[in-house]
């Protein structure tokens, strides 16, 4: 009787036990008698066959009180159910519905019910999800394993960083032959690169994780900091600006982008005039082959990255203002001596220099409470509300354009939403300001005619890279304008989405808190559900977090190459000319860790953390 039973569950799920099934009672039980090994052969493989993870969350799960959604490939309703693990216990039913969209056929459904702590899959039929958890402290692994990649990629004689020591020789100043200590800092873009423009990013979003974590994690952010402040503060020259770049591009494509021996002037000593860049009538570089020490590049970085060198320098001096006054000062000092230069640069004349700036002067009044930068801030505010496209019968508004004299919308792929998030924290700020219902239009204006309105138009409530007055690949056309969610992959260079739907996901939560609206929160939960795994390709764009990760950047120039370092968020599915989206197969403009991408995430996931106290 035993083995009838068996062979009974055989035959649902195998044809081979239908062809046993074919044979007498006797049979089967001489069959199973003399064969009886056969049958954990069969129940082996009917165990090991294949799940279809075809249900798409945000594989690390969700805080109690966020918007939980579900999406799948496909054009029919579903039936889907909320499994509790471990004890198997469906705490919730509901129905996936077609959402149609740009990336295709998908359904879509709402499990924002579901709130109690634990650890739970989704279910429908044989489709089933990853698991997941809901916590309240759900993102804190993640955010702890963020600030862990930052101490891996220490730049200088860190005890942490992924190969220490490096580049304590750094470095040689291209204006004038001289070694001028630039250690410290972090390694960007998974090559041993140091952008003052891309890595001041992880000042500020540290920063931000330091000021919204809870207080058990600030000595470790703290430290965190400081390591890469170092390099910051050394950047900066005597006039108050801030250089460019050690380890970058100088003549050609990698040319620094190099391991050393750390000692100091060792090798390729050989310094001749040549080609003066534009702009800078003397400039030396090294040219000997054998060259060791890498060459700092002088020049002023870009105007943005000098606003948010101020806006990095004014957190550091109100954060270490008790533990260490001193250097709070000469952040402070630092903060203010690049402030006065941008001012004298007279330089705020497109929408992502004023959004730089706005940030900027918030963060020096909060630090310092002087009238001046209130006074400033809300100049900033007005300049970019006349930047603002106003008109929605064009089908979509609420977004910057570049300029007065140029009116193609801005958009960036680190951070478009500069000025958006600016505006929400004025309001914040300066609640009875004389401004503020202008404030707020722009807020929502930007909010819902704009990022709102788009996300609509695909299934996973990703917001767009960007609006276009000409077509540049995939025909997405809203009202007078083309729009992409992916950069072009025919330009020079271009990325994944991470920082661009991490920033704007930051701007949302503080237009919900601003404006009072649970749909903005809801879409901020839902770009950080995309790059933890709610895409088309189930795939988690953080290492450490999540399945499925785009294949590792092997390498660059250099060895041996930056390995798959945990807490590193990449910089995120990319698109095809049609803009549909692209995992890559171990692509650099996918798969390697940028450091914006790596500090929004973290800003993102502390921000939701707190509730939307985007702060
Ligand atoms: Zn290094």
């Amino acid at each position: 009787m035993e083995y009838e039973i068996k062979l009974s569950n055989i035959r649902g799920r195998s044809k081979r036990g239908n062809f046993l099934c074919s044979a007498g009672k006797i049979f089967t039980i001489v069959f199973f008698l003399t064969f009886a090994k056969s049958y954990d052969v069969l129940q082996a493989q009917r165990l090991s066959r294949d799940l279809n993870m075809d249900l798409l969350t945000n594989q690390v799960g969700y805080l109690p009180s966020s918007t939980k959604t579900c999406v799948m490939q496909g054009t029919g309703k579903r039936d889907f159910e909320v499994v509790e693990i471990p004890s198997g216990k469906v705490v919730y039913k509901g129905t996936l519905t077609p959402c149609h969209g740009d990336f295709g056929a998908y359904a879509c459904a709402d499990f924002s019910t579901v709130a109690k702590e634990g650890r739970y899959y989704l279910r429908a039929d044989t489709l089933r999800s990853f698991p997941f958890s809901i916590s309240n402290s759900v993102y804190q692994p993640e955010m702890n394993m963020i600030v862990h990649y930052f101490s891996q990629q220490r730049c200088g004689a860190s005890t942490t960083g992924y190969l220490s020591p490096c580049h304590t020789d750094d470095g040689i100043r291209i204006d004038n032959g001289k070694h001028q200590d630039v250690t410290g800092g972090w390694h960007d873009a998974s090559d041993l690169r140091k952008w003052v423009s891309a890595t001041i990013y992880g000042v500020i979003g540290l920063a931000k994780a330091y000021d919204l974590e809870d207080s058990q994690y600030d000595k470790i952010i703290l430290d965190e900091l400081l390591w890469g402040n170092q390099y910051f503060l050394k950047m900066q020259e005597p006039q108050g600006y801030v250089m460019d770049f050690i380890g970058g591009d100088l003549k050609k494509h990698s040319d620094n982008n190099r391991w050393t021996d750390n000692k100091i002037g060792s090798e390729g000593t050989d310094i001749k005039l040549v080609e003066p860049n534009a702009g800078i009538s003397k400039q030396l570089m090294l040219v000997s082959d054998n060259q060791d020490d890498r060459i700092i590049q002088t020049q002023p970085v870009e105007m943005t990255a000098q606003y948010n060198f101020v806006t990095a320098e004014a957190m550091m001096a109100r954060i270490t203002s008790k533990i260490d006054p001193a250097y709070s000062k000469r952040c402070l000092d630092a903060a203010q001596k690049c402030y006065d230069w941008c001012l004298n640069s007279n330089s705020d004349t497109t929408a992502a220099i004023a959004g730089a700036a706005l940030q900027a002067v918030i963060e020096m009044y909060r630090t310092t409470n002087l009238p001046a930068y209130h006074k400033h801030a809300t100049e900033l505010a007005l300049y970019l509300k006349k930047l603002q496209a106003a008109d929605l019968t064009e089908g979509v508004s609420g977004f910057f354009y570049n300029s007065f004299s140029d009116h193609e919308p801005y958009k960036n792929i680190w951070n478009g939403c500069q000025a958006f998030i600016g505006l929400s924290d004025l309001v914040l700020m300066f609640p009875n300001d004389k401004d503020v219902q202008l404030w707020k239009s722009g807020i929502k204006e930007y909010a819902e005619h704009y990022l709102l309105l788009l996300s609509q138009k695909n299934s996973f409530g990703i917001v767009p890279f960007g609006l276009y007055e000409k077509d540049p690949g995939g025909n997405k056309k809203i009202g007078k304008y083309w729009y992409r969610y992916f950069m072009e992959p025919e330009l020079e260079w271009w990325v994944g989405i991470n920082s661009n739907i991490a920033s704007s996901g930051v701007g949302l939560l503080k237009a919900a808190s601003v404006l009072k609206d649970d749909h903005m929160k809801a879409l901020a939960q839902k770009q950080l559900d995309w790059i933890l795994g709610s895409n088309p390709f189930n795939s988690s764009t953080m290492e450490g977090a999540g399945y499925n990760h785009p294949v590792h950047f092997a390498g660059s120039s250099f060895l041996p190459s930056v390995p798959v370092l945990p807490g590193a968020v990449l910089n995120g599915l990319g698109g095809d000319h049609e803009d549909m989206p692209v995992i890559g197969n171990g692509d650099w403009q996918i798969s390697e860790y940028w450091t914006p991408m790596v500090a929004y995430t973290l800003w993102l996931m502390a921000a939701l953390s707190e509730n939307g106290n985007a702060y």
